[in-house]
């Protein structure tokens, strides 16, 4: 916690026991406000449920979430969404029969559910919202094709445009770049270290070269502890986390 940088998101002692067994075990994690932090582990070392415990699908069974100043721990998952947290899920969530523009649009957050946020009247700052993120993820030219006939790639570009159109202030993904071709991939480190200039995140992911490109930190997950933090250079060259995770 050195510097000068707002805290954004704390997280002190959070542990979730599921039938004794404890899959987050006493994590603390602090992320400040512009940090890329990106989460990696081996399989089953509690990353995705510690996501979810701070978006709230899980409910904690001890300590605490605090993301700008205000306690998320016994919020509901949609009251965290509207304090400003907005977790992308591994598979994608978009509407496939609807287009780019469309699944935007129901994303904003004034839409409650499709049928409700596609009848209300998109006014100039709906347009403009649409807009900046179609542009932000490089889906501008796209914007009138219906979302199923986008590539693998570009549907994962859209499910980030869709949390952006809320305009989080923290942005968690898990394993956004599964399946993508190289080409996607370098294309989603630049975007993801675009948009972190405006807020902060939280990113699991495997792949070496990618974490390398995008991450400010890292935090090694094992047994749903953490087992190394720091800079990209200082965790690979850890000999517990080489052992654990890298070696294999
Ligand atoms: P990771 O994302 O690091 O691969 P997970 O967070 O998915 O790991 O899982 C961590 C551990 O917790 C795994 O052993 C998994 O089987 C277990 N686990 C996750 N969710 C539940 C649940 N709802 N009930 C019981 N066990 C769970
Ligand atoms: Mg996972």
């Amino acid at each position: 916690m050195a510097g000068n940088t707002p805290i954004v998101l704390a997280v002190e002692g959070l542990t979730v026991s599921f039938d004794g067994f404890k899959a987050v075990d006493d994590i603390n994690l602090y992320v400040e406000k512009g940090e890329l932090r990106v989460i990696i582990g081996p399989n089953g070392a509690g990353k995705t449920t510690l996501l979810d415990l701070i978006c709230g699908k899980t409910k904690a069974s001890s300590g605490k979430v605090t993301f700008a100043d205000q306690e998320m721990t016994r919020l509901r998952e949609y009251e965290i969404v509207r304090a400003g947290i907005g977790r992308k899920f591994q598979t994608p969530s978009i509407y496939e029969n609807l287009t780019v523009f469309d699944n935007l649009k129901v994303s904003y957050p004034r839409g409650r559910g499709v049928f409700g946020a596609l009848a209300f009247k998109t006014t100039g700052d709906v347009l403009d919202r649409i807009d900046s993120v179609a542009r932000e993820i490089g889906l501008h030219e796209q914007l009138r094709t219906e979302s199923g006939l986008l590539s693998h790639g570009q549907k994962q570009w859209l499910e980030i445009g869709m949390l952006l159109m809320q305009e989080p202030e923290l942005l968690m993904l898990d394993e956004p770049i599964a399946g993508m071709s190289v080409r996607e991939r370098e294309l989603t480190a630049e975007l993801l270290t675009r948009i972190c200039q405006n807020r902060s995140m939280l990113v699991i992911e495997h792949d070496m070269d990618f974490v390398a490109r995008i991450a400010h930190k890292v935090t090694v997950m094992h047994q749903g502890r953490i087992l190394a933090e720091g800079p990209m250079e200082k965790v690979q060259a850890d000999p517990k986390v080489i052992d654990v995770y890298l070696g294999h």
